[in-house]
């Protein structure tokens, strides 16, 4: 099997080869200097990718859902309210993590494809008695962005907290923690931030952590507990050995390369990238006459697309694209499963990726009988990155 083909699903996504190289170096012991001083820059250069100076960073070994746990655990206890901003299938995920830890939970919903407005938030906020809200950056079963700015406003003025799911966002959708009033934002290692799956992280700024230290009864999950990982990431930016649980060595040595490249390229010239590549991607879609979930460009992520298959075509032309050498997802959201195919275009993707992409989706498609203008697609976004050309 060939090894090239490419993978543009939405995680997890391609690993450029200086980051893969970092991972296959022998193990450090965790306690030793050179993997400290690795360890502990990197902690610390994580606020500048969070864009939260003041923020406390939690770097464990796990995929995104225990960083949604983790999240959200050292936060909530028995009968605390919480609200759900449902952008689709991941928020629903997140519903079902909050109650697991003892929270009432509201979810504020939108048609499919569609993104709550701030004002809906403002409205059940005024309710009083919510202690957090949830907002999924971007949801990866839709390919929605939520409005997180906006929203967290308005959670703001209600003193409640802000928990974000940055999994399919963080280092690619414009994200400013602090300057935004988000408390907490979670993410895991497999999408944007460009390195192979297994590292969870929580980023959990001054007001979380306040509230984490009034709470009146234990944390429900032991792995998760922040009170049991905070003198250990702070330990490590201190240079001093530590230990609760073994650190994912060989991970972090490819995360520090991927954040050094993530930082070399500067935030706003990333999230301009993921944009131009977005739009680009998405001329191309639209030219093919093919329609998007997300209902509107304003609240469509960059990260991914999310793509109604044409009338007559089903799942089964991924195996045709992918035998024209892209690798592209299925659907997840429940009630349009198998009606629309999503792909990732984060982290390192580039042009010649996304124009290889949509190249092997129109032959694909016509090779599954569709009717398609061969080139059209291509042809749009060529354009669509001819007028905005690269800057680095
Ligand atoms: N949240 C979002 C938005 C996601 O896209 C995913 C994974 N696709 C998760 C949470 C869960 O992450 P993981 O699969 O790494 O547990």
């Amino acid at each position: 099997m060939p090894e090239r083909d490419l993978l543009m699903i939405p995680g997890p996504i391609d690993v450029d080869p200086p980051v893969l190289r970092a991972l296959s170096r022998p193990p450090l012991a965790h306690t030793s200097p050179e993997f400290i001083e690795i360890f502990g820059s990197t902690i610390t250069a994580l606020r500048d990718v969070f864009l939260a100076p003041q923020g406390q960073p939690f770097v464990v070994a796990g995929s995104g859902t225990l960083a949604m746990e983790m999240g959200v655990a050292n936060l909530l206890e028995p009968g605390d309210k919480a609200l759900v901003i449902n952008t689709g299938f991941f928020s629903e995920r997140y519903a079902d993590v909050c109650k697991r830890f003892g929270a009432t939970v509201e979810t504020l919903n939108a048609p499919l494809g569609d993104a709550p407005a701030p004002d809906a938030a403002d409205k059940i906020l005024s309710q009083g008695g919510y202690k957090l809200m949830t907002i999924t950056q971007v949801d990866t079963s839709t390919g929605v962005l939520a409005d997180v700015r906006g929203l967290a406003e308005v959670a703001r003025k209600h003193n409640v907290l802000v928990v974000v799911d940055g999994v399919c966002a963080t280092a690619a959708e414009e994200f400013r923690q602090d300057e935004w009033g988000v408390d907490v934002c979670i993410t895991g290692s497999q999408k944007a931030l460009s390195v192979p799956p297994g590292i969870a992280f929580v980023m959990a700024g001054p007001r979380a952590i306040a509230a984490f230290e009034a709470r009146k009864t234990p944390v429900a999950s032991y792995y998760s507990d922040w009170g049991l990982w905070k003198p250990v990431m702070q330990a490590y930016e201190q240079r001093k050995p530590a230990y609760f649980a073994t650190p994912p060595v060989n991970l972090i040595f490819a995360l520090q390369v991927a954040v050094q490249q993530i930082l070399a390229e500067g935030m706003p010239a990333r999230w301009e990238r993921h944009r131009r590549l977005s739009n680009a991607f998405k001329s191309g879609i639209d030219a093919l006459g093919l329609r998007q979930v997300p209902l509107s460009p304003v609240i469509a992520a960059h990260t991914m697309s999310a793509v109604y298959y044409p009338e007559g075509v089903n799942a089964s032309v991924l195996g045709k694209i992918k035998a024209e050498g892209v690798v592209l997802a299925g659907g997840i959201a429940p009630a349009i499963r198998d009606r629309y195919f999503r792909i990732g275009h984060m982290g390192n993707a580039n042009a010649s990726d996304i124009l290889a992409a949509l190249g092997a989706i129109e032959r694909g498609l016509a090779a599954a009988g569709a009717r398609v203008d061969l080139g059209a697609g291509v042809a749009a976004a060529q354009r669509s990155l001819a007028q905005t050309p690269a800057t680095v």
